[in-house]
């Protein structure tokens, strides 16, 4: 079973087969088509534009595997389809002995493509359904409710030793103004902006959040008290520097932020973000575009 996806990659999901079968490899199969002589890509099945790759399919197009083992089997393959999009193929091996013994209908290969399509279709958009559950639309960082279950998580482990936990709790500084002064368009470019340097500026273990309106979290586990330090100033002095342009107009943004360390400041996700947000409310106090 193979899965279509994008540009012209196709990835092999999974094999069923009481014996070991060579897959055909692209490059190592030459493909017929029954009554046409057109071809194509998977990737590019619904266009089906004239190519030599292995991974065609059409009903009843067979396709011979020339380089591996079995030179008498034959191979048909099964586009499979929702919605006239492509979302993979269906390949079956015929073995000469397996086929003397047993029959199998049309049909019966149409119903199992029918309800595997359905099947890999499902589960993308379950997939889908998920991954926007916890993600902010926007910025596309992490959400606050994916932010909040993952500190939940973390802090679960500092109570077992030495584990310490970083977080820093950013806001934008005057950002009613930009918004007023140059639209809300602009806000929402400059939030989209700020959400890509924020994914780019996260190391790999970091939960980088949009914790609401022009508020980021950023979580970072393992961390040491002075890495944290220095993390939130240099996020700071990085925005400072942004280059944000909005139609013809540049805009400057700077940040404030608060830092807190568990089991320092708290071990749980309440008191650890109290100690953050006080920090916060120091920094912007102090005059904002620092963290404290
Ligand atoms: P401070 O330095 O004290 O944080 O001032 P501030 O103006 O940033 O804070 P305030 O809480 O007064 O205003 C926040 C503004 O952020 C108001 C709100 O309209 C704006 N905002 C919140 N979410 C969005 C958004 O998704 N898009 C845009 N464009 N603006 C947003
Ligand atoms: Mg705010
Ligand atoms: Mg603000």
């Amino acid at each position: 079973l193979v899965l279509a996806k994008g540009g012209h990659m196709a990835q092999t999901l999974c094999q069923w087969s009481a014996a070991e079968i060579n897959l055909p490899t692209p490059g190592a199969v030459h493909c017929h088509h029954a009554g046409t002589s057109q071809s194509c890509l998977l990737s590019t099945l619904s266009d089906c534009e004239p190519s030599t790759s292995p991974l065609v399919t059409a009903p009843g197009a067979q396709v011979h595997d020339q380089q591996t083992a079995d030179a008498d089997a034959a191979w048909d393959c099964y586009q499979l389809k929702i919605n006239h999009r492509t979302v993979g193929a269906l390949k079956i091996c015929w073995r000469p002995i397996v086929t003397a013994e047993h029959s199998i209908e049309e049909t019966t290969i149409q119903t199992l493509v029918e309800q595997i399509s359905i099947t890999i279709h499902r589960l993308q958009l379950l997939q889908k359904l998920q991954s926007e559950s916890l993600q902010d639309p926007l910025t596309k960082l992490f959400n606050r409710r994916y932010m909040m279950s993952m500190l939940d998580k973390l802090l679960q482990r500092v109570s077992y030793g030495h584990y310490q936990v970083g977080l820093i709790m950013m806001d934008i500084d005057h950002f009613k103004q930009l918004n007023d002064t140059f639209g809300h368009d602009a806000g929402d470019q400059v939030l989209r902006v700020i959400g890509l340097f924020f994914k780019g500026h996260a190391r790999p273990n970091d939960v980088m959040c949009r914790y609401g309106g022009e508020e980021f979290a950023l979580i970072l586990p393992e961390i040491t008290w002075e890495v944290l330090e220095r993390r939130a100033n240099q996020l700071c002095r990085a925005v400072k520097y942004l280059s944000l342009n909005f139609h013809q107009d540049s805009l400057h943004i700077t940040l404030s932020a608060g830092y807190a360390i568990a089991p320092t400041h708290g071990t749980t996700s309440a008191t650890l973000m109290k100690a953050a947000d006080q920090a916060l409310y120091v920094a912007k106090r102090a005059g904002r575009d620092r963290a404290v």
